[in-house]
């Protein structure tokens, strides 16, 4: 029902216990997801729905800054706060996918993303009907991670969804790698992942052909008794192959084949 609401990789999963980035040293639940900032931070509406409430005020009291309120079908929410703009009313029906605003910084932030939640039943900052927009969304930037972490021996489900199982590898790759192993893949552990992969899934260059080294003897006598040497032997059948006079001639004779062939004729005349 839900697509991802932005570009971005995910810098910070829903969780009961998060320390807070803005509060250092203070633990507190963390009721969504954040998504990074890329090139094109638009959000749109992760389902179709109705423009519920927003709050347009850069640093209300919520600690979310400007952020909007959806209501979708069967009383289901979601949550986009920090925006740098609000491009919707209240009021306002949006299609999935629509453009609601662009991805910033305002409220409790320290950088700019989206915090987002998916909230089953009407929102308030009670938290009470929340759960965790990773098992909802299906990211394209996730999946790309699954499957290369799939490359790199880490066996995991490629559907999109950033759950336990992906938290429990990524923070498996982070410790392997001597990242902090919190799970979240995160700018730092993405662009090692990235290299890793890159590091593996070279295509693999097609076998070097073995050199073959022509016979070219140093003066055309040389070459001259050999022909003629294979021509004999040609035409007294020791040699069956007509292939290796017509090599001969052409200047196309492997050095090893007229080793072999001369000691041959010599130990079959
Ligand atoms: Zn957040």
């Amino acid at each position: 029902m839900f697509v991802k609401p932005c570009h971005g990789i995910v810098t910070s999963l829903y969780s009961n216990s998060r320390l807070d980035p803005v509060e250092k040293e203070v633990v507190r639940p963390h009721w969504g997801m954040d998504y990074g900032t890329h090139s094109d931070n638009t959000i749109a509406a992760a389902a179709s729905g109705t423009i519920r409430f927003i709050d347009n005020t850069k640093n209300g009291k919520t600690g979310f800054g400007k952020y909007v309120v959806i209501t979708h079908s069967n009383g289901w929410e979601t949550l986009y706060a920090h925006l740098s703009s609000i491009t919707v009313k209240v009021g306002q029906n949006v299609g999935q996918g629509q453009k609601i605003g662009v991805k910033g910084t305002t409220g409790n932030s320290t950088g700019i993303h989206l915090h987002f939640e998916i909230s089953k039943g009407r929102w308030t900052n009670q938290y009470t009907h929340h759960v965790n927009p990773a098992l909802y969304i299906d990211d394209p930037d996730v999946r790309h991670l699954q499957q290369m972490l799939n490359v790199l021996g880490y066996k995991v489900t490629v559907d999109g969804l950033y759950g336990n199982e992906v938290v429990k590898v990524v923070a498996a790759y982070q410790k392997a790698n001597k990242l902090v192993a919190d799970g979240v893949a995160g700018r730092v552990t993405m662009a090692a992942v990235e290299k890793s992969f890159a590091s593996v899934a070279k295509p693999t260059p097609p076998p070097k052909k073995e050199e073959i080294r022509l016979f070219k003897p140093s003066s055309p006598t040389l070459n001259t008794s050999m022909i003629d040497k294979i021509e004999k032997a040609t035409k007294d059948k020791v040699l069956q192959d007509p292939k290796w006079l017509a090599q001969a001639k052409a200047g196309t004779l492997s050095l090893d084949d007229a080793l072999a062939l001369s000691v041959y004729i010599d130990g079959n005349k």
